[in-house]
């Protein structure tokens, strides 16, 4: 093991990193277990090439800490877990397919401590596959086969929260004739827009593929914004739904929105973005709240739900969440994102061991 994995393991504040080199496909593999105190270490398992074995563990250490955070933010009974499968750049479907199988079975071999399901790298046909060599896995139906996705209930989330905050800026969570600005209209976004459409928002619609905007503007009524332009359009609400770090020193001057709500990940650049906004009187809802819809159904499923409309109903008190997190971010004069790393600090403080 190199210095660097030595060092990693050792100052990480998890609490766990099984690790293994599977030499026939050459590839590292790390599940990092960071923090079980509300339940399973849980996340998805992202397969990728890395420039070495040690940025896969500190990527797999990052992913792990946040779905800490994302769990204990949104009242679930769920730790925080993710795997790496670091690949070498040119893997055979052969090779990966041997590696994804014996990976099932170290996942298998953990007895439920860790479960896992899709993520960046890694399909659905993947999770059929380790479903092969472990119950523990998750994201598609176990009776039709048919592949989950997740994106329905994560834009149902984000349009929740959208209301939540509209209630605290505007006083009401009515979307009619409010002005929404969706960036990126993939997966999630164009679900939202649907959602926002049908609650009789204006829509403001922005995809670096001119064909998915133009389609917003056909299909929905939306209004087209070029890429370039949206930090400066004017809209009650901005919903960054396509990539992350659009939220920083050089957008936050220029944003002309009262509430920032959206699914991307890591929407601002760096930790002091939270508080550029609310010097700006921008609500920033924060991301790992609102966009935790996907990642809810996901951990409902592997409890046994099947009714999706439960899982709707479930996803939806991310509303409430919000609306609990911007309140208490307004009576302190804080950011949303403050008062959301507070609220996971309770949940976890109030469910370890002595806690009273
Ligand atoms: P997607 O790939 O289906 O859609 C992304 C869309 O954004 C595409 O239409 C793409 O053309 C567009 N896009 C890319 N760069 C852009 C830019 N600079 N400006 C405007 N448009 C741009 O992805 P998705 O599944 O809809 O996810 C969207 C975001 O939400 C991602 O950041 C993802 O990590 C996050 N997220 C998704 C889920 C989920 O359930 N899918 C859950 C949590 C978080």
């Amino acid at each position: 093991m190199s210095n660097g994995i030595e060092d990693l393991i050792q100052s990480w504040d998890g609490r766990g990193v099984v690790c293994r080199f599977d030499r026939e496909s050459s590839s590292w593999i790390f599940i990092c277990m960071h923090d079980d105190t509300l339940g399973a270490f849980t996340g998805g398992t992202r397969l990728r090439s890395y420039p070495s074995p040690a940025a896969a563990l500190e990527d797999g250490m990052r992913l792990a800490a946040g779905m800490t955070r994302k769990w204990a933010a949104l009242g679930m009974e769920y730790g925080g877990g993710k795997a790496v499968l670091a690949v070498p750049e040119a893997l055979a479907a052969a090779a990966r397919e041997g590696l994804l199988r014996r990976y099932g079975d170290l996942v298998q071999s953990l007895g439920g401590r860790f479960r896992t399901g899709e993520d960046m790298g890694t399909t659905p046909d993947d999770m059929r596959l380790l479903a092969e060599h472990t119950r523990f896995v998750h994201g598609f139906d176990r009776e039709t086969g048919e592949k989950v996705d997740p994106s329905p209930y994560t834009a149902r989330g984000v349009w929740s929260g959208i209301r939540a905050a509209c209630a605290q800026v505007f006083g009401s969570d009515d979307l009619a004739g409010r002005t929404v600005l969706v960036e990126g209209l993939g997966n999630v976004g164009w679900r939202l827009a649907e959602l926002l459409r049908a609650s009789g928002a204006g829509l403001l619609a922005s995809d670096i593929d001119a064909a998915r905007s133009q389609r917003a503007v056909t299909e929905l009524g939306a209004t087209a914004v070029e890429a370039a332009r949206v930090a400066e359009t004017a809209c009650d609400v901005y919903a960054p739904c396509a990539v992350g770090a659009t939220l920083n020193r050089e957008t936050i001057p220029r944003l002309a929105c009262r509430i920032v709500a959206g699914s991307a990940n890591n929407q601002l650049a760096e930790p002091e973005d939270a508080d550029r906004l609310l010097e700006r009187g921008i609500v920033y809802v924060p991301d790992y709240v609102v966009n935790g819809g996907g990642a809810m159904s996901f951990g409902l499923m592997s409890r046994g739900e099947r009714d999706a409309e439960a899982i709707f109903r479930q996803v939806e008190t991310i509303g409430d969440t919000v609306a609990e997190l911007l309140r208490e971010a307004a009576e302190r004069g804080e950011s949303p994102v403050a008062a959301a790393d507070r609220r996971v600090e309770r949940a976890l403080a109030a469910a370890r061991p002595g806690a009273a």
